[in-house]
């Protein structure tokens, strides 16, 4: 049952399960984003996600990088704050690694996130324990990048992955923020997980759930 390539539907079974698992995590994100923002990241995620899952049936006959591309488009014109563009550039930076594939295989996926996180830093200049998303992410590539030279197969390559990125979340618990509204709170915003942490461990998770049982 072990697949050994992400395939298109599998793409479009991933992001409308994350859609659904944002929606019942949309008050806990926004409960996140009340200690230490400004209490909008469950409203924003979920605006963002539903507005893809009611694109998703259109999407059925775009290759993976058109899929990639449409959600990033759809994400940075309906999620205002910080995490549209962010979430956004994953998705593009997605969109432009996938160009060409019609399926993924560890190697390619292990790319995208390598790609997507290069965006993100690009993008938002924050660094490993600046408490973003970028920590559940990081350890994340971390983690793929070991399980493919391991030869791994892809699930376990998967649930290795969502592991680290959910280590990585709850590190983000002690940590200063230095990037994004959260930094404005300095030393109060210790003691806090961040909410684009768990949003970002949320999505690699729903990876593991879906991906890997196709
Ligand atoms: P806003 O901060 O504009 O209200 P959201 O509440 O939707 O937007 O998103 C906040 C999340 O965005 C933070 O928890 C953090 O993970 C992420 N974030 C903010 N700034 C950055 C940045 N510069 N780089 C990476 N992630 C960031
Ligand atoms: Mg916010």
């Amino acid at each position: 049952m072990s697949a050994t390539a992400i395939t298109q539907h599998a793409i479009l079974r991933w992001i409308e399960h994350y859609a659904a698992v944002i929606k019942s995590q949309r008050d806990y994100l926004t409960e996140l984003d009340a200690a230490i923002g400004d209490a909008d990241h469950g409203a924003n995620m979920d605006r963002g996600f539903q507005a893809v899952a009611a694109k998703l049936p259109a999407m059925s006959e775009l290759d993976i990088s058109a899929v990639f591309k449409a959600i990033a488009m759809t994400l940075i014109s309906t999620i205002g704050g910080a995490s549209g563009p962010l979430y956004g550039t994953i998705f593009l930076q997605a969109a432009q690694t996938c160009s060409g594939k019609s399926e993924l295989s560890l190697a390619d996926w292990t790319a995208l996130w390598e790609s997507a996180i290069a965006g993100v830093v690009k993008r938002g200049k924050a660094e490993l324990n600046d408490k973003t998303m970028l920590d559940a992410l990081f350890p994340a590539l971390q983690a793929l990048k070991i399980a493919s030279s391991a030869n791994a197969d892809i699930a376990t390559a998967l649930r290795l992955a969502a592991e680290a990125a959910e280590a990585g979340m709850q590190a983000t618990a002690p940590l200063i923020a230095r990037k994004g509204r959260a930094s404005y709170l300095g030393e109060r915003s210790r003691g806090h997980i961040d909410p684009g942490a768990v949003s970002a461990y949320l999505l690699l998770q729903s990876a593991a759930l879906v991906l890997a049982g196709d």
